[in-house]
């Protein structure tokens, strides 16, 4: 039996994508696309949604989120933007309800090795800036995966002596700090998503860099994410937790 997944944010460039993707998967059926004027709990229950898919807008998610783990559908999303504090919350709902959810920065595959590469070389070289560069059009910054790279670099970090960056508390344009991680973020028309992990030593550096170059790039992730959720009893932030 395929499973039952809806788009919300449908009209969106991820959305469109997504649509495309889960049309395309036979394991998948997809039994609605929303956008921001439809009533999204009446959507969920008329359509037996099992999973839905959210490629919103930062604005939105959070609300959105618990609409679906209320209308007893699993959550996939790719929307940014949700604060460390809406995340905890959104666990703890599924948690509570025994939900499968999975919200992940980026669905991208080698952009999660990047993250991974990224947080094992910190082990060697621990001092680290991070640029991320996004088409205009991108309403959140620091993006989501530099905020995850930060996170999965400072947890290894955390039994190491982590150096601070150099200019804390200095003024300047020195990007904005995370986990004492500098992170530079660029946007520009042209750009699809990028970043570069450049990790500096003594008299070498070190330089990962993911490049999109198509938004195709995310639906593998967003696929396995709609498959496996349903078989989770809980929320899971990072597509790695799936890898
Ligand atoms: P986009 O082109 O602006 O699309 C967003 C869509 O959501 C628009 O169609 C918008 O409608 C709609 N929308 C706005 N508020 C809504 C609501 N309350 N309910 C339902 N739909 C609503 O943006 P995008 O480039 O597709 O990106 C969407 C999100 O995905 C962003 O947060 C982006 O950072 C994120 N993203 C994630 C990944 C990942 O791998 N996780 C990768 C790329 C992007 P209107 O245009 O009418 O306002």
């Amino acid at each position: 039996m395929p499973i039952n997944v809806l788009i919300n944010g449908a009209w969106g460039r991820m959305g469109q994508e997504a649509v495309k993707a889960v049309q395309n998967d036979p394991e998948l059926e997809l039994v609605g696309q929303i956008g921001k004027t439809d009533d999204l709990t009446a959507v969920i229950q008329q359509s037996k949604a099992q999973v839905v898919v959210d490629l919103t807008t930062p604005a939105a998610v959070y609300k959105n989120t618990l609409a679906i783990i209320n209308a007893q559908a699993c959550p996939v999303i790719g929307t940014t933007g949700l604060t460390p504090e809406q995340i905890k919350k959104l666990e703890e709902c599924c948690t509570q309800k025994k939900r499968g959810g999975v919200v992940a920065p980026n669905f991208s595959i080698a952009a999660i090795l990047m993250m991974r590469f990224s947080a094992q070389v910190s082990q060697y070289f621990p001092h680290v800036e991070i640029i991320e560069l996004h088409h205009a059009g991108k309403l959140d910054s620091p993006s989501g995966t530099a905020i995850k790279t930060a996170e999965m670099i400072a947890t290894v970090r955390a039994d190491q002596a982590a150096p601070k960056a150099t200019h804390e508390n200095i003024p300047g344009a020195r990007g904005a700090l995370h986990h004492h991680i500098p992170i530079h973020s660029i946007r520009l028309p042209g750009l699809v998503a990028s970043q570069e992990v450049l990790f500096g030593g003594v008299g070498e550096t070190l330089r990962i860099c993911h490049n999109t170059i198509h938004r195709e790039a995310f639906m593998p992730g967003i696929l396995l994410a709609c498959k496996k959720v349903l078989m989770l009893d809980h929320l899971v932030y990072g597509l790695e937790q799936l890898l």
